[in-house]
């Protein structure tokens, strides 16, 4: 027996009593994990099928190793081993030669002489002294097309310092408005634009800053159906979103273009970033065949972000981009970088290519685009939440006229304490989503019970936990404590 490290990520802590890791003994990877799994049962069914497989959305480092490129579970481990496991997060052999790296421009004509003007010359002074740079690179900045696809959190830092940089023409996908919460971290934005398109406001702050960037806005969702007319112009994608299905569509759409893609996504204080580029390492795919089921992914609006992690993920992706557009340096292609702002740390893994990547190996299958939502389970538009259409609901004024009646309901919370300190609905018993499962009992079944969160997703899917638990009167309220606070009581905050 090896004494190893266990390091839990962020997302599965809330199954080991928050430690970040633990010592463990096996003479294997899979032992390990067993023995993780026999400390804390919980983590079993995030970590393993019903049928004891490994998920795909689960990834087992020993080292900085990935444990299928090993003996997989049989990998036997030494003394002082440090065994991560690193699960998908929604939100390769190094180095080409200094070419502008990536980007197809073999059979191009030469770049034209051009002259930048006095003021551009001055504006990029500072790139124009770095040898990496200097003019020849900053034309190929100036003449570089850069799709951002969202202009949130990742967006916000990725677009502004790309636009001083005077990459030439940048594309933004987005279709959200302003919120005042997004200010906390999307820095594109001020207070005076909240409620604003961030289209329109992003374009504006873009060109304030460098009059010299055109940006062209895409007002639309990212869909099967359009991503790759929308994709194809640029040289560059950034993965800015925030989800699952658009972040599959953003990698497979871009391997199909042979494209490369920086790929940045966030949870609570850690952040990952590497660059997917089919062509010279692996894809996304690679690294994760298949999405978490829906019902194991926390939103950042149910988890939480640190504001300023996605400052550091953007602007570490603004950095590959433009390290890619001029050619130069190591790009992050083969290697992911985790990073821990708790603990200020950086660690890179290494990513092979899945010699039967379904999308970017020898043998793919897939040569086109598919059904994403469908693929990552999320259900489709007018469905109010992952895995739980159908659900029986109750409108908010209907829950306030019950809670004065002779029979009041049960209302559960399934939200997290921190947010029961924002707000909350009179009488409500707090058991978060994720305790649900093991605190069942304390939930009567002789009333009628609402559950409740922020927005109705979260508790959709505790209903229908309840539901095939066998509870006959369980209704989720529909719009969350959000729609209590807009109908019913305006002195109940919503965030
Ligand atoms: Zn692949």
């Amino acid at each position: 027996m090896s004494k190893a490290t266990v390091k839990v990520p962020t997302p599965l802590r809330t199954f080991t009593g928050g430690k970040a890791e633990l010592a463990l003994e096996a003479t294997t990877v899979g032992g390990l994990v067993e023995e993780l799994t026999h400390e804390h049962p919980e983590l079993r069914r995030h970590l393993f099928t019903p049928d004891g497989r490994l998920r795909s959305f689960v990834t087992v480092y020993l080292n900085d190793e990935d444990v299928r490129y090993l003996e997989r579970e049989a990998t036997p481990v030494r003394e002082g081993d440090v065994v991560s496991i690193v699960p998908a997060i929604a939100g390769g052999s190094t180095a080409a030669p200094p070419s502008p790296a990536g980007l197809d421009r073999s059979g191009s004509a030469p770049e034209p002489p051009e002259r930048f003007s006095s003021e551009e010359l001055r504006r990029y002074s500072r790139h124009l002294l770095l040898p990496e740079v200097g003019v020849v690179g900053q034309r190929r900045l100036k003449h570089a097309k850069v799709l951002l696809v969202g202009a949130g959190g990742l967006g916000s830092p990725a677009a502004l310092y790309l636009a001083a940089a005077g990459v030439g023409t940048l594309g933004l996908v987005e279709f959200d408005a302003v919120d005042l919460s997004n200010l906390q971290r999307q820095v594109l934005y001020t207070t005076r634009d909240v409620g604003r398109p961030k289209l329109l406001a992003a374009k504006e702050r873009l060109e304030a800053l460098n009059p010299g960037v055109r940006v062209i806005p895409h007002e639309e969702r990212l869909t099967a159906d359009n991503a790759l007319e929308i994709l194809r112009p640029y040289d560059v994608v950034v993965d800015g979103t925030d989800n699952f299905p658009t972040r599959y569509l953003v990698n497979d759409a871009a391997v199909l273009l042979g494209k490369p893609n920086v790929y940045g996504s966030i949870y609570r204080f850690e952040g990952q970033v590497s660059v997917f580029d089919a062509r010279r390492g692996p894809c996304y795919r690679c690294l994760y065949p298949e999405p978490p089921p829906a019902d194991l992914v926390p939103s950042c609006a149910e988890a939480g972000v640190l504001g300023v992690l996605p400052g550091l993920v953007g602007v570490l992706q603004a950095t590959e981009t433009v390290k890619l557009l001029l050619g130069q340096g190591d790009p992050l292609i083969g290697r992911l970088l985790l990073f821990d702002a708790l603990g200020l740390t950086f660690r890179e893994l290494t990513l092979r290519k899945n010699p039967h990547c379904v999308l970017c190996s020898a043998e793919a299958t897939q040569k086109g685009l598919i059904d994403y939502p469908a693929f990552c389970g999320v259900p489709g538009a007018g469905e109010e939440a992952a895995g739980a259409g159908g659900v029986p609901t109750i409108e908010p004024e209907e829950l306030a006229a019950a809670l004065k009646g002779d029979d009041p309901p049960l209302v559960v919370d399934v939200r997290e304490p921190q947010e029961l300190a924002i707000s909350a609905i009179p009488g409500a018993v707090l058991i978060p989503r994720a305790e649900l499962a093991e605190r069942v009992d304390e939930i009567t079944r002789a009333r009628e019970v609402v559950l409740v969160c922020s927005s109705g997703a979260r508790s959709a899917q505790s209903t229908r936990l309840l539901l095939d638990l066998g509870f006959q009167h369980v209704r989720n309220l529909k719009g969350g404590i959000n729609a209590w606070s807009d109908r019913v009581d305006p002195t109940v905050a919503r965030y």
